[in-house]
């Protein structure tokens, strides 16, 4: 499993809904739309501390995004 580096989520990475090369290192989103916002600015999201959950995302409710 792997944990989507936007929202913080764990991916399966066979069911990843996107993935992303940065630095020569594998990233799996659980949205098309997190791996957008992720190329947008990966530093900002590598470097902060994942929070668990999410906020504005309309993630809500659901097992698995
Ligand atoms: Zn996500």
């Amino acid at each position: 499993m792997a944990k989507d580096p936007v929202c913080g989520m764990a991916v399966d990475e066979k069911k990843a809904a996107a993935t992303s090369a940065y630095k020569g290192v594998t990233y799996y989103f659980c949205s098309a739309g997190d791996k957008k916002s992720f190329e947008k600015e990966p530093e900002k999201y590598l470097g902060k501390k994942v929070e668990m959950g999410h906020g504005g995302h309309g993630h809500g409710g659901h097992g698995c995004c």
